[in-house]
């Protein structure tokens, strides 16, 4: 990932990484929390590679030199990556850490090394860390990544000065997730339920919400052309899908969605009023069908409610 990249990706922690590096201020343990895809990774590259590029030019890494490029290629002696083995980082992972830090006359004294997926290191994994960062040997910069920090021991946190990535706007998370084999359409609809990249990722995977798209997809076609089938719909499709309470309020989300989507085309295609107006209008009917629900009226009736609604404002 380029420089700027970074800097637009998350602006804040680039200006306070710069500055500590600037003013030789840097933590010896950094614990990154944020999302899949908000560049934590990029990160700590571009740390590794400012700690050992040899012609840093305008507090930047070159790139180009020797040590860039085999930190690129993950084939720096002084920069380790630890990743889970399977499901966990063991024990063993850290342990062989250590003895390669311990290891003397390699290249520099100074070490960096980055722990991907923190949160999977086993309790064994995290205490040998532990007192690795409390007595480090040596100039050492640790990097440790999570997208959950409840999930790291409170000792390993408080070692660490820790830094919140900033979630994905919108059209970042749409990219990342088509970036990643998602359609475009879905990676959209997606995007209107979380602004989480691995939240989105999971829910895709979900055969549940699949289906729950589909029959909403069909729901929301028969809205849209005015069809009372709309009305018998919701009996004998909805509620076989949407049974549970979670189920229900994605219900709304994704009809919520469709209208969303529908309502910013039209006004791309500048569309009459009078059609946005309609839209407009049907979504706060939605909303209004929504709040019904959560004052416990029972779903299949606000569903029905919402169809005649939507197709007859004016009854
Ligand atoms: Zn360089």
């Amino acid at each position: 990932m380029k420089q700027t990249a970074l800097s637009e990706q998350q602006p804040l922690l680039y200006q306070q990484l710069q500055k500590s590096f600037e003013h030789g201020r840097l933590a010896h343990a950094y614990l990154f929390k944020g999302d899949t895809g908000t560049g934590k990774k990029e990160f700590g590259l571009w740390m590794a590679k400012r700690v050992f590029c040899t012609q840093v030019t305008d507090n930047q890494p070159c790139n180009q030199c020797n040590n860039c490029l085999r930190i690129a290629e993950n084939e720096h002696p002084d920069v380790l990556r630890v990743v889970p083995e399977g499901q966990t980082i063991k024990v063993d992972q850290i342990r062989a850490l250590k003895a390669e830090f311990s290891k003397s006359g390699v290249e520099t004294a100074q070490k960096v090394f980055l722990i991907e997926q923190a949160d999977k290191m086993s309790i064994g994994a995290a205490n040998s860390l532990l007192k690795f960062l409390e007595e480090p040997e040596g100039k050492i910069l640790a990097i440790l990544e999570t997208t959950s920090l409840a999930k790291i021991l409170p000792t390993i946190q408080s070692r660490c000065q820790i830094l919140h990535f900033q979630p994905l706007v919108k059209e970042k998370l749409v990219r990342a997730l088509t970036e990643n084999g998602i359609n475009s359409n879905t990676a959209e609809l997606l995007a209107e339920l979380t602004n989480s990249f691995d939240k989105a990722v999971e829910i895709s995977q979900d055969e549940w919400f699949n289906e729950a798209r589909e029959i909403t997809q069909q729901w929301f076609d028969y809205l849209t052309k005015d069809d009372l089938q709309a009305f018998v719909y919701v009996q004998k499709k909805l509620v076989k899908v949407f049974k549970e309470k979670e189920q229900q309020a994605l219900s709304f989300d994704l009809l919520l969605a469709y209208y969303r989507k529908r309502l910013t085309q039209s006004v791309a295609k500048q569309q009459q009023k009078r059609v946005l107006e309609q839209q407009a209008q049907r979504i706060e009917l939605i909303l209004k069908a929504r709040q019904k629900w959560e004052a416990n009226v029972s779903w299949q009736s606000v569903c029905e409610q919402l169809v005649i609604r939507m197709i007859h404002p004016k009854l």
